[in-house]
């Protein structure tokens, strides 16, 4: 069997979750919502499983899915997409990316990734023969340096990938961090793969600066998005991607032999979803942003070291400062006290930073609570904690 998959454990997200329903835990592992998403979209996806078209829709996507991204994507980005070549729907955002590293790369292709790496960037660029060339973010505020890229970043270098908002960290980036590496981009000539899943879940007022947007990277940027996100609807996988003309004619042809097309009745309600009013995504953004000072404040009350959540589902402790490292810390948690967590060195290839711990935020205020409590008698046993396994 092909050895990179093979070698690969099981994800973190699926060991955690697994965990979670063995021990009965509270599950602030895996980042999906206690919300069950808006009723008008899952009416809407229903209806149309039993009134709609349930044949192959066409690859692309559905025209008017097509046209709901452009839309969208004009009303929040001030991008202007041509739906008919420059938009394509996925069966989620992991199969953009995966289409996306097999229709850039040529075996021997450098691709700079920016640890933590979501865990499924690397298996991917492998698996397509490019070599990872890696930036190491650090806490506690996982920017990047001019001479971080200067680095990695050489004549054999196609492709980067960029998430932004930053899973696990909780970072949105600010424009002059973006507008740094799109300047690496265009002067060695590489292709940005933003991975921006998390576009509409960012806090405090922060703007969400899209890549595809600058200038000088229009041509150069595929854009990832992913409905489940918007939505809270995680297991829907539908993906939103754009990109030039040129980039998407290829595309469309690794997306042709991975999945070819997304449930039609799922790309129905979102086309209906992006084009809700603006005040459903200030509201769904508000309404995660309590959850998130909620379990922030929560925690800090009980002595970890919050780091900032600016966006995602996401926030993260560092626990440097209580001698033991971020899997010993989770793996403890879930045996003893009864909460999934996740730890942030899965998404280290080298150099693993240890100490920091991920816990997703986007639970009614009752799940957080009875976390919350778990936590406490936790951070009263650190005894307990640090045994090792
Ligand atoms: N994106 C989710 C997270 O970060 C996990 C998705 C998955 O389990 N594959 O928690």
């Amino acid at each position: 069997m092909n050895s990179i998959f093979s070698n690969l454990p099981t994800t973190v997200f699926e060991v955690m979750s697994g965990l979670a329903r063995d021990l009965n835990a509270i599950n602030l592992g895996q980042g999906f919502p206690d919300d069950p998403g808006p009723d008008d979209v899952r009416q809407k996806a229903a209806d149309a499983v039993l009134n709609g078209y349930n044949q192959y829709p066409s690859m692309m996507g559905i025209p008017e899915l097509r046209e709901a991204i452009a839309a969208h994507y004009r009303r929040f980005h001030g991008v202007d997409l041509d739906p008919a070549r420059e938009v394509m729907v996925t069966s989620g955002a992991t199969e953009a990316i995966a289409g996306a590293l097999f229709a850039t790369i040529e075996p021997g292709d450098e691709v700079v990734l920016m640890q933590p790496t979501y865990d499924a960037y690397v298996p991917l660029v492998l698996r397509a023969g490019g070599i990872p060339r890696f930036v190491t973010l650090r806490p506690p505020h996982w920017h990047f340096s001019e001479a971080d890229l200067e680095r990695v970043f050489t004549s054999k270098t196609k492709a980067v990938v960029f998430n932004n908002p930053l899973n696990p960290c909780g970072v949105v980036y600010p424009r002059e961090q973006i507008e740094r590496l799109a300047r690496f981009c265009i002067r060695h000539d590489v292709i940005a793969i933003c991975d921006e899943v998390w576009e509409h879940l960012i806090f405090d007022g922060r703007e969400h600066v899209s890549m595809i947007a600058l200038p000088g990277m229009r041509q150069r940027t595929i854009k990832i998005g992913s409905a489940g996100k918007i939505f809270s609807l995680t297991g829907w996988k539908v993906g939103l991607v754009a990109a030039a003309p040129e980039l998407m004619k290829v595309l469309s042809k690794s997306h042709q032999f991975l999945t070819f097309t997304t449930p039609p009745n799922l790309q129905v309600a979102v086309a209906h979803g992006l084009g809700k009013d603006t005040d459903y995504f200030s509201g769904m953004r508000q309404s995660f942003q309590r959850s998130r000072d909620r379990l922030s404040t929560g925690l800090a009350q009980l002595g970890f070291s919050v780091l900032p959540s600016q966006g995602t589902y996401f926030v993260t402790i560092d626990i440097s400062a209580m001698g033991l490292d971020d899997e010993t810390f989770c793996r403890n948690l879930v045996t003893k006290f009864g909460v999934a967590a996740i730890p942030v060195s899965a998404f280290y290839t080298v150099d693993s930073v240890k100490s920091v711990v991920r816990f997703c935020f986007a639970k009614y205020d009752a799940t957080l609570d009875a976390a919350l409590q778990r936590l406490e008698k936790a951070a009263s046993h650190p005894d307990l904690l640090k045994a090792p396994s």
